[in-house]
């Protein structure tokens, strides 16, 4: 007989639902949101008076899967731990071994902890994307999924060079998605990682790949077009041409400029929000960029929080990651050439308070998350392990929402930044219905998510109950209560269970006929030969774990 549980007399906070906050029950049965029959009682009742109650929490950009996270692993050993108790680690602690990368095992536990209940790898390669999932699915409690990196891929810009028809390229994303099980697509640098290959050490939006021809903006305007007419739900996931340059933020402008009103999300901003005044001829462009998002409805962000200390950045990006690798701390990095089809560097890097371009970067993020006024448009991240690690974000979190708290830490950054900087003024401090939106409401429907993020009747039961007292970074650091699909699985920072979880995917139609051309092509080019992944190898990699496919959208909106 199936159970009916009532957390009873919490805040419940569900920006989904109007009304804002309210103290009420909360009831799920099999997994599920439930309003139960009136007068029927419930089989355990949970207290939950003076707490709060929210969906679980959606972290849509996350690196935990993939080829360059376990090079990131293997490159720094030294901040790895194998100790008893690996969870006990924080990136605030002064503790050399902090865990920047932690392994599967304590990746899913500690985002569970926090009241997580999903994360998605945003760069999957196709040649690597059963590595991808296999790890993902070694990764317990959290759901999952991933986009696939597309863009710099020889075939994309063989085919936009030979000025083939639109149709051919659209059929080819909805082939890569198939084959891979993505649940959406991610650009790195448009043509730039190819670019790289032909020795270019920069391409800029209009500028020409040396040998192919085609420019950033006509690559991020094909895909976006691409998964607008597959119907894919995520529109193109977007790092954009120049990150970390000084001065980017004419980049970043005109990638928005050459969606034509496409939808689009933009990732990691904070490294794409530059500009170059001031002595040092480094700034914030955050307001510029900001003002773009609020009149741009069609575009949302993630922000890519940088946290001060240790971390390593792991991206597809290898252009930006050889321009960087002089930057690594400590001194090394990898830089490599997957399956001839893409690219990937590893750079460790130490975010410190009194280097300026650090104290900058770290105020560019808090100003984009301040500026943009839709909470639903932009995301909270580090783009972990990039920014910073995941496990910060309960750190992150107050720095938004308690304004003292803020201007502490400004005041112990570089002198030049604390003085000038725009968020010095910033008087906003964000609400927990905002936090919500930013954490799990505004990602899940950014991913098509219809069942998560949200605590409506029929929701999934994945739920995180807060407490109130405390500072919020310890309210969101580990939870008196989390359950995932109605199972609890920590309770106070303890795990008590580890379920498998789900992966989402994202089947769209296509002319499957396309298949026959990708396999001639690999052959006439010696490119890696396609190997689809069936459900059922899916379903097997990921430990049994349920597949999920998100719904595309409904054919007027795709038009
Ligand atoms: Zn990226
Ligand atoms: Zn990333």
């Amino acid at each position: 007989m199936s159970r009916l549980t009532c957390l009873r007399g919490g805040l419940v906070v569900d920006p989904t639902q109007s009304g804002g906050p309210t103290v009420r029950d909360l009831f799920f049965r099999d997994g599920r949101i439930v309003t139960p029959a009136p007068g029927e009682p419930a089989d355990e009742v949970i207290d939950c008076a003076g707490r709060t109650v929210m969906a679980g929490g959606v972290d849509l950009h996350s690196h935990i899967g993939g080829g360059k996270v376990n090079l990131a692993r293997m490159l720094l050993p030294e901040l790895q731990r194998d100790g008893a108790n690996p969870l006990r680690c924080t990136p605030h602690e002064s503790d050399p071994c902090s865990l920047v990368t932690p392994g599967t095992l304590a990746t899913g536990l500690r985002y569970a902890q926090m009241g997580y209940t999903a994360a998605f790898e945003p760069a999957m390669l196709p040649a690597n994307a059963r590595h991808a999932h296999l790890e993902m699915g070694d990764t317990p409690i959290l759901d999952h999924g991933a986009y696939v990196m597309l863009g710099s891929d020889e075939l994309l810009l063989r085919w936009m060079h030979a000025g083939v028809p639109f149709e051919q390229i659209r059929d080819y994303v909805g082939w890569t998605i198939h084959a891979s099980k993505a649940l959406g697509v991610k650009v790195v640098n448009p043509g730039g990682i190819s670019a790289f290959k032909f020795n270019q050490r920069k391409l800029d939006v209009d500028e020409a790949h040396v040998h192919w021809g085609v420019t950033p903006r006509q690559i991020v305007h094909t895909l976006a077009r691409a998964l607008r007419e597959l119907q894919v739900p995520h529109p193109l996931h977007i790092h954009g041409s120049n990150l970390g340059v000084a001065g980017n933020i004419a980049s970043t402008l005109e990638t928005i400029a050459a969606l034509e009103g496409l939808p689009a999300h933009l990732t990691h901003v904070q490294f794409h929000a530059y500009g170059i005044e001031g002595p040092k001829k480094f700034s914030s462009a955050a307001l510029q960029l900001a003002e773009a998002v609020n009149t741009n409805p069609h575009i949302s962000i993630d922000v890519g929080q940088i946290i001060f200390g240790q971390t390593v950045t792991a991206s597809g990006d290898t252009m930006r990651q050889h321009a960087n690798a002089g930057l690594a701390n400590p001194r090394k990095w990898i830089g490599a050439d997957i399956e001839c089809d893409a690219g990937c560097g590893v750079v460790p890097f130490r975010y410190r308070e009194q280097s300026f371009v650090n104290a900058l970067q770290w105020v560019i993020g808090l100003e984009l998350f301040l500026q943009v006024k839709d909470p639903w448009r932009v995301v909270l991240t580090t783009d972990h392990p990039n920014g910073g690690p995941f496990t910060s974000y309960p750190h992150l979190i107050r720095l938004l929402m308690d304004r003292s708290f803020r201007l502490e830490q400004l005041a112990r950054l570089h002198p030049e930044v604390a003085a000038n900087c725009a968020l010095k003024d910033m008087t906003r401090e964000l609400t927990l219905e905002e936090i919500a939106i930013m954490t799990r409401a505004g990602p899940a429907r950014l991913l098509g998510l219809a069942d998560r993020g949200h605590l409506r009747p029929g929701a999934a039961a994945d739920i995180a109950v807060y407490r109130q007292d405390g500072d919020a970074e310890q309210q969101f650091t580990d939870p008196p209560l989390v359950f995932k699909d109605g199972l609890l699985v920590a309770r106070a920072g303890q795990i008590v269970a580890q379920p498998v979880g789900a992966t989402h995917i994202v089947e769209p139609v296509y002319d499957t006929s396309i298949d026959k051309r990708v396999r001639a092509e690999a052959q006439a080019h010696g490119g890696t030969p396609p190997q689809p992944i069936s459900h059922d190898e899916l379903c097997s990699c990921c430990r049994g774990g349920r597949i999920l496919p998100v719904e595309c959208l409904a054919a007027e909106e795709g038009a």
